[in-house]
């Protein structure tokens, strides 16, 4: 039987991921992912909205979310969400986003992780200039389909130290109503130029981004499920892989992967293996496609 059938896991976060992660972990291990009623201020961690800059990377703010929520729930698995965004390393015009689902589990103190990535996101901010620019960046930000909200935020005069300015922020826009409201105030109390319009990256306000988290669980579940073949620990890990497949025309190593490498975080045990194609397409070759 699997150490997680019938658990209660813990989801250390206040953004609705739970409509992502709880029927996954549900039909894999009849699990139950629980909200409790109070939660720390992860908030204090970062957020998406820049109030707040991120502390460490991404591993780190994982470790540092479990840390204030397992001396409420020691002895309960938690799960825990990072999302990270940004234009794509190849195509700068395009965004990406990159989602990590990590579960602590208490008996050993580690922590197994899954990873999605996807392009498939309205990641997106513009410096509106009137009402139509309002409308335009919310028919963009929802092209992927409905339910995708927007922050505004701008600078005013601060009202408690001269001569300093404050950020503003109206989250999770969505209506004509909430837009027409955040845009007035801007004109009315916003510094000139000062407005910036930002898809709102909240899972609960951002179905894409929801998508890609349910990914990244999947992913994670996979990793669950394998096992240690040393030790019989679940969370035998992908940690890397050997290039060198062999090229289908001439025979030469490529950069493909000729084998994965998986690791046991408990006893260290590693495995090698060799994956599933016996050669690469002669396009991946640097020799014949040189
Ligand atoms: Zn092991
Ligand atoms: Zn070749």
């Amino acid at each position: 039987m699997h150490p997680l059938s019938g658990q209660n896991i813990i989801l250390a976060s206040a953004h609705g991921k739970e409509a992502a992660l709880a029927p996954l972990f549900y039909e894999a291990f009849g699990a139950e992912v629980l909200v409790p009623p109070t939660l720390p201020d992860t908030d204090l961690l970062g957020t998406f909205s820049g109030e707040r800059d991120r502390p460490g990377n991404i591993t780190e703010t994982m470790f540092l979310k479990v840390h204030l929520v397992r001396q409420q729930y020691p002895d309960t698995p938690i799960l825990v969400s990072e999302g990270s965004f940004g234009p794509h390393p190849a195509v700068p015009l395009m965004a990406i986003d990159r989602e990590w689902v990590g579960l602590w589990l208490p008996q050993d103190d580690r922590m197994v992780a899954g990873f999605a990535v996807s392009t498939e996101t309205n990641y997106a901010h513009t410096e509106p200039q009137n009402v139509q620019d309002l409308l335009i960046f919310r028919e963009q930000a929802n092209q992927t389909g409905p339910g995708h909200h927007l922050i505004l935020d701008y600078d005013i005069t601060s009202p408690w130290l001269t001569g300093q300015t404050e950020r503003v922020y109206h989250k999770g826009l969505y209506t004509d109503e909430a837009l027409m409201v955040a845009w007035s105030a801007y004109l009315n109390e916003g510094l000139p130029n000062s407005a910036r319009l930002s898809t709102d990256m909240r899972a609960h306000h951002n179905p894409s981004r929801m998508r890609v988290i349910a990914l990244a669980g999947a992913d994670l579940i996979q990793t669950l499920n394998r096992r240690c073949t040393r030790c019989q620990s679940i969370g035998f890990e992908l940690v890397g892989s050997n290039a060198g497949l062999p090229c289908a025309n001439c025979g030469r190593p490529t950069k493909l992967p000729l084998s994965k490498v998986y690791e046991c975080q408990v006893c260290d045990h590693q495995d090698v293996v060799p994956v599933e194609a016996t050669a690469a397409d002669a396009m991946y070759c640097d020799w014949c496609n040189g």
